[in-house]
């Protein structure tokens, strides 16, 4: 193989070429990306970077002499424009590329309000980028109103930055109540609580009808399907993402709910791989695609090592985790088909157990790192606690390993 061409440059694609070189891959290596910057974290972005916490050097994966010295070509400010999955080639805004195998690790994109609402009116905010950080930086300087739309982790994650810093915050969730996608009613009514308390104005099962521009053409109102009118300095968009399927679409792979890729990473065209929050792997009886830094990094690691030949289908571990205030979440497992959840409160700990009858799918742990631990312990070995010994205060946590 002489050319390994990998579209993408945030988590998987720096993974990606960190894991060829470091499995001992020779020859020529790209690194393409569209946002004209080495790759960076993106977790701290809404966070401390954003509160001027964490400086700017500071989310950078790696300095630009480490790619240097791994002889990788950081092709970042140089969109790829469509690939040939037939001929294996690529074209960019300078011409056209061959190569011996591609990767896409294209990522995300957030879904937008529609243009028809206002939903491209200036002070209108995307979560995802650098740059959608440094547009909606010096609204939160600034202070006043924000709307939130979406009360998933994003919104949430918004909405405690902004009054962390003295914004004002009203949040719109169009379901009945926050969180429904992705948690039970005890973590969404827990972290309402810990919002309505920090002084957050939750609407729930509240619509947005239209956002309106005031005189200097910046959104200025926005109108609730109840009447109701809202006077606003900001909104910020958090309704969910997409994959990034645009390329791998015009390159004629199968998609299903992302780029359809095999255990190993294969996407439908010989030649073409794929890892991160844009493929949908084998899980179970179905697929599944996973919106994580964790499987960013741990999925484009075995993909890696699977281009060098190791055959080693991708075993993913779900975790994820969400910092609202000064409380950290995290989750293991993934609670798809819970039928009944086990609160655990003890020690100032609070951990909401998923179930599927008797068996234990995924864990919620509120500030509860020790319940997380035995919690992703327990699902990574296919194990289940008795539930009334994990409801029971007096059970210590690591009785249950
Ligand atoms: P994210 O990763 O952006 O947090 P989720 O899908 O987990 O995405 O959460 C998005 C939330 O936004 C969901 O709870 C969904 O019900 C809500 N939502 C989607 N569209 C609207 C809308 N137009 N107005 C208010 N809430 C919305």
């Amino acid at each position: 193989m002489d050319h390994i061409a990998v579209v993408g440059a945030g988590q998987a694609g720096a993974t990606l070429v960190e894991g060829l070189r470091k499995g001992g891959f020779g020859g020529r290596l790209t690194l393409w990306g569209d946002e004209g910057r080495l790759p960076y974290q993106r977790p701290p972005l809404s966070k401390g970077y954003l509160l001027g916490e964490v400086t700017r050097d500071r989310l950078q994966l790696r300095p630009a002499a480490f790619y240097a010295d791994l002889d990788v070509e950081m092709r970042v400010s140089d969109p790829v424009r469509s690939i040939d999955a037939r001929a294996r080639t690529l074209t960019h805004d300078g011409g056209a590329e061959g190569w011996d195998a591609l990767v896409l690790a294209t990522g995300s994109v957030p879904r937008r309000l529609p243009a028809a609402i206002g939903g491209d009116l200036p002070g209108v905010f995307t979560i995802r980028t650098l740059d959608d950080i440094d547009a909606f930086a010096p609204y939160v300087r600034n202070g006043g109103h924000l709307l939130v739309v979406g009360g998933g982790y994003i919104g949430l994650e918004a909405a405690a930055v902004a009054r962390k810093s003295g914004m004002r915050v009203t949040l719109l969730e169009a379901a009945k109540r926050l969180l429904s996608r992705v948690a039970c009613w005890d973590t969404a009514t827990w972290f309402a609580d810990l919002h309505r308390r920090h002084g957050v104005d939750i609407r729930e099962a509240a619509a947005l009808d239209r956002l309106e521009a005031g005189p200097d053409g910046a959104v200025a109102r926005a109108h609730l399907s109840d009447g109701t009118v809202l006077e606003v300095d900001a909104v910020v968009c958090g309704i969910g993402i997409a994959p990034a399927t645009a390329l791998a679409e015009g390159a004629g792979l199968a998609l299903d709910d992302g780029i359809a890729v095999d255990a190993m990473g294969r996407s439908s065209a010989p030649g073409i791989w794929a890892a991160g929050d844009c493929a949908s792997f084998p899980w179970r009886d179905g697929r599944l695609r996973l919106e994580s830094v964790p499987n960013a990094i741990e999925q484009a690691e075995a993909v890696a090592a699977n281009l060098l030949g190791a055959d080693a289908p991708y075993a993913a571990k779900p975790w994820f985790w969400s910092d609202q205030y000064d409380v950290k979440l995290q989750i293991a497992g993934l609670n798809d088909g819970f039928d009944n959840v086990v609160v655990r409160d003890a020690d100032g700990a609070r951990s909401h157990w998923y179930f599927a009858g008797p068996d234990l799918l995924a864990v919620d742990a509120i500030a509860a790192p020790r319940d997380y631990m035995v919690g992703k312990r327990l699902i990574e070995a296919g194990r289940s606690p008795d539930r009334d010994a994990l409801r029971d205060p007096a059970t210590p946590i690591k009785s249950l390993l």
